[in-house]
């Protein structure tokens, strides 16, 4: 078996390294690239496959319904992965109305959704005003849970709005917001991130706003988008910071690894990982972090059916039903699934269904 194209066979370590974490031991960053490297992809799968049980015991894998709304694709960041996001000024660029963001608030809530999640561009003119106003009205008018604004977007309000990253937070929190998603962490590496995302915020600042969220009360997921330029060992550094950041706050809900997609981007061509490579990256996030509940499957960037197998290599959640997903669509891929298509899948992989909000609260069970 190989991952990464690394390894023909089997190396002894991997067994010495999942037999610890079984066993209750916290793998070392050595250990974790050991997993890696060995390309023992059964071994890796059948330890985080008991791990995801004990922490989803009754074979429960969750989804949510949400959407997202990306509100703006107005961008001053401009990242070489990103096909979404557009030059201000430019003709496809958009900045939805708050009309269009209640109809589509409406539709979700229609759908039997209970969350959204906003995401957007860097937009130079929208400061700390337009979200708190935004939040405060959503909340008066409807009954949705507001998971939305990763740091880099919180760091450009607070930064537009010539306040401290803190104080955002906690204006954000009053006007409405619920949690944060772990978007724009990529690769928590900042060699890496200067090669792709070199003017987006670097990996220390991305933590240190999740770290603020955390510390007001905000809640957050953690992502890492892999399978670009970077190593083993780079991806490990993701995970250290990470599981060293969760043991100070606890505040991630989830780890979110997801593929890089290059079609229609300025790093078309290095799009590296395969259906294996996502299994064994899955097996390793979910035996490192064991400080991490959730560990959710990306079955928009991996299709249902390899997110479905990842329900046996440490995944135990399925994510959202995406009523509306524009970024990764904008890079070219365009997987579809609702409601029904996840619970079969679910079911179909011998494991109960369970909707979820996006605090972790079971909703319904099928
Ligand atoms: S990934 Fe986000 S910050 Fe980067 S260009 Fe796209 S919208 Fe802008």
């Amino acid at each position: 078996m190989t991952a990464g194209g690394k390894r023909l066979l089997p190396s002894p370590p991997a067994e010495g390294v999942t037999r610890k974490a079984i066993a209750g031991g916290r793998i070392s960053e050595a250990e974790a690239l050991a997993l890696f490297e060995s390309g023992d992809l059964i071994q890796a799968g059948r330890a985080a496959a008991a791990l995801r049980q004990r922490r989803a015991p009754a074979g429960r894998v969750t989804f949510v319904i949400d959407r997202n709304i990306n509100y703006t694709n107005y961008c001053i960041t401009g990242c070489d992965f990103c096909a979404f996001h557009r030059r201000l000024g430019s003709p496809e660029g958009f900045l939805l109305s708050r009309r269009e963001i209640f109809d589509k608030i409406e539709e979700t809530i229609a759908l039997g959704g209970t969350g959204i999640m906003m995401q957007g561009g860097l937009h130079p003119d929208l400061d700390i005003e337009y979200f708190c106003d935004l939040f405060h009205a959503i909340k008066q008018n409807y009954d949705i849970y507001i998971h939305s604004l990763s740091p880099p977007e919180i760091y450009h309000i607070a930064k537009v709005s010539r306040i401290p990253v803190e104080e955002a937070l906690l204006h954000l929190k009053q006007a409405g917001l619920d949690s944060l998603p772990g978007g724009g962490a990529e690769i928590l590496v900042d060699a890496v991130r200067r090669r792709v995302s070199p003017r987006k915020i670097g990996s220390s600042v991305w933590l240190e706003v999740m770290r603020a969220a955390h510390l007001a009360g905000l809640k957050g997921t953690a992502t890492m988008m892999f399978g670009g330029v970077e190593t083993y060992a780079d991806r490990i550094e993701h995970l250290r910071r990470i599981r060293e950041l969760q043991d100070e706050t606890g505040g991630f809900t989830a780890f979110i690894p997801w593929t890089f997609q290059d079609a229609r981007t300025r790093l078309r061509g290095q799009a590296s990982s395969s259906g294996i490579d996502y299994l064994m990256t899955v097996a390793v996030s979910r035996i490192y972090l064991d400080n991490i509940a959730n560990v959710q499957a990306s079955w928009v960037t991996q299709g249902l059916k390899v997110a479905q197998i990842s329900l046996a290599f440490g995944a135990n959640d399925l994510g959202s039903t995406m009523i509306e997903e524009n970024v990764v669509a904008a890079a070219g891929v365009s997987y579809h699934a609702g409601k029904e298509e996840l619970v079969h899948a679910i079911k179909a992989a011998g494991l109960q269904p369970v909707q979820r909000d996006n605090a972790y609260n079971f909703v319904d069970f099928y």
